[in-house]
Order: C-alpha cells, then sequence, then structure tokens
C-alpha cells in the first residue's frame, strides 16, 4: 500500500487519507507557509494539521473586505 507522508507534521499516513488545499483556503495556505516556507499547498495535508490550522485562524481577528 502506498503511504503519504504529510510535510507538515512528517506522518505517515494512507494516500486517502490526504487533502488539498483549494485556492479558496488562501488565508490556510498562507499560514502553514508562514511555518513551512518550503511547503507548496499541491503537496497537500493531512485532516489533522487541516483541523489545526483551522483553529488557528480562528482565533485570529479576520477581516472580510467583501
Ligand atoms: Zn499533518
Amino acid at each position: 500500500m502506498e503511504n503519504y507522508v504529510c510535510p507538515v507534521c512528517n506522518e505517515a499516513l494512507e494516500r486517502d487519507l490526504m487533502v488539498f488545499l483549494k485556492h479558496t483556503d488562501h488565508h490556510i495556505i498562507e499560514v502553514v507557509l508562514k511555518e513551512h516556507p518550503k511547503w507548496g499547498h499541491q503537496d497537500g495535508i493531512c485532516q489533522e494539521c487541516l483541523d489545526y490550522y483551522k483553529k488557528t485562524l480562528g482565533h485570529e481577528p479576520y477581516h472580510d473586505e467583501a
């Protein structure tokens, strides 16, 4: 079975469990890149990391210009 290693937390997981971030998740992508400058959103992320970064964003005041 082919495993995927999350570039953010280095956890090995089944490839099915990886998540690709969309362009609309750019605010999440920016936060991940701050901590992992070599990561690219096309590399994907695991669900656990995605939840973690979503929570991190929830603690910051978010001003939507729209
Ligand atoms: Zn991860």
